[in-house]
């Protein structure tokens, strides 16, 4: 096929497809031979008629029969037939229009409900993040739960020890574990996961080594304490920061050195090694890790960032006292959220609309009306400040 032969027909097909798409009408000129290239303009009318899978299924068999009908002289001939690489790349403009209109249906969906969204396009993609009107967490003392209460120091701890790396270690470069959520398992150990799998693939192999929980968190508090750096980022909060971290610090040590009888059930899990939840797509959420390999939602778990509403619906489907932080758009977010992965996969915009709905009424289901914020104590002001870099919920302290 001559390239001025294949535009025209590219143009014919065009205009032919466009006017059956947008009447309704079986789309018979499609089925014309497939030994041409369908125009990526095209494609949006042949979705309307087709439907995703449908299309997705001519691209791959136009593609079969134009590799096989191919003589070998015009392998090298780009510049005349469209070759495999333009046939992927049509497809995959395809499908990522169907995901951005998804991504589109839902942000739609969160903003007629009232959330606030903001968003970006990294890499050309949809995204946004949307909060509900937003409450600020009480400080909490968490004597009352001291398994929480101590969960939330180890997830500190850990997080401080990735965050800056470890000169001692051959593997001593910093990590940014994004999150590291711990809880004691439904067999009585601790597991530990962060969002970032080289985070959990280091946390692995230096708990393997260890003898027990204990003495790698004693490594850590030891490594973390000797280190001259500081143990945050740059943050306008820096200070109160820090002085939290350092708290985490402080306590846990005593914990470990003292452990009384208040926190036996974190006391008898350290006695064993610590499973690491390393379990689960490239950046999952750590809580969502752990309650993989947990086979269900722990009843003690506590991290350094509070569940966003996706790992919040999904952990906790019939509600919980926990309070939820922002939507995330992103994939990763929302892995396994089967109303996510449909609505990404739609066959056209009113179905990604049904989708985009059926997601937002599933987080109102599992009672999410409020997303939240974490005050720390400032020590120059005297008075609890929102903190967004502290994810997690506030707790009192100075
Ligand atoms: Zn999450």
């Amino acid at each position: 096929m001559h390239a001025r032969s294949a535009a025209e027909s590219s143009k014919s097909r065009r205009d032919t497809a466009a006017g059956r798409g947008a009447a309704g009408t079986p789309p018979s000129a499609f089925r014309a031979p497939p030994d041409r290239p369908l125009p990526a303009t095209a494609l949006p009318a042949l979705q309307r008629g087709l439907g995703n899978a449908a299309v997705v299924a001519m691209l791959a068999e136009q593609t079969a029969i134009q590799r096989s009908a191919r003589p070998e002289r015009d392998v090298q001939r780009a510049d005349v037939d469209m070759d495999d690489a333009d046939m992927d790349a049509i497809t995959a403009a395809y499908l990522q229009d169907r995901r951005n209109a998804f991504i589109r249906a839902l942000r739609t969906e969160f903003g007629d409900n009232g959330w606030s969204w903001s968003g970006s396009a990294p890499n050309g993609e949809e995204s946004f993040r949307a909060t509900a009107p937003t409450k600020q967490s009480k400080p909490k003392d968490f004597s009352g739960e001291p398994e929480v209460q101590a969960l939330r120091w180890v997830s500190s701890v850990v997080k401080s020890y990735l965050d800056m790396g470890d000169p001692k270690e051959s593997q001593h470069w910093p990590l940014n574990p994004v999150e590291v959520q711990s809880a004691i398992g439904g067999d009585g150990t601790l597991i530990i996961a962060a969002n970032d799998q080289s985070s959990n693939a280091r946390l692995q192999s230096l708990a393997g080594r260890a003898s027990s929980g204990k003495a790698l968190l004693d490594t850590f508090l030891e490594r973390n304490a000797t280190r001259g750096t500081s143990l945050a980022k740059p943050s306008e909060h820096r200070e109160e920061i820090e002085k939290r971290l350092h708290r985490h610090h402080e306590n846990l040590k005593e914990l470990l050195s003292k452990e009384p009888a208040s926190h036996s059930a974190v006391m008898e899990a350290l006695k064993r090694k610590i499973t690491v939840a390393s379990n689960g797509d490239a950046a999952l959420h750590a809580e969502r890790r752990i309650a993989e390999r947990n086979q269900g939602t722990p009843q003690f778990i506590a991290g350094t960032k509070r569940p966003c509403v996706s790992c919040f619906m999904a952990n906790y489907p019939n509600g919980s006292e926990l309070h939820p932080g922002i939507f995330h758009s992103g994939p990763a977010s929302n892995v396994d959220i089967d109303e996510y992965r449909n609505g990404m996969n739609n066959n056209s915009d009113e179905e990604a609309r049904e989708w985009a709905k059926r997601l937002f009424q599933r987080m109102v289901d599992a009672g999410v009306t409020s997303t939240y914020q974490t005050l720390v104590w400032h020590c120059g002001r005297k008075v609890y400040v929102p903190v967004p870099e502290v994810g997690t919920d506030s707790e009192t302290g100075g």
